[in-house]
């Protein structure tokens, strides 16, 4: 079985945010305020992008 790959940004506006309970990562072209697995916080861990 293959491992699951996180996911990623697909395009420049996605961010990834990942949540700081349970670990869940969710990519969002739109500001994630909350986990959608436990409704925990969540923290935006996407990197710029070097120019
Ligand atoms: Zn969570």
């Amino acid at each position: 079985m293959p491992i699951p790959s996180d996911p990623a940004p697909q395009d420049a506006d996605e961010q990834l945010y990942e949540c700081v309970d349970c670990g869940a990562r969710v990519c969002s072209d739109e500001r994630v305020t909350a986990c959608p697995e436990c409704e925990g916080r969540v923290q935006n861990i996407s990197r710029p992008r070097p120019e």
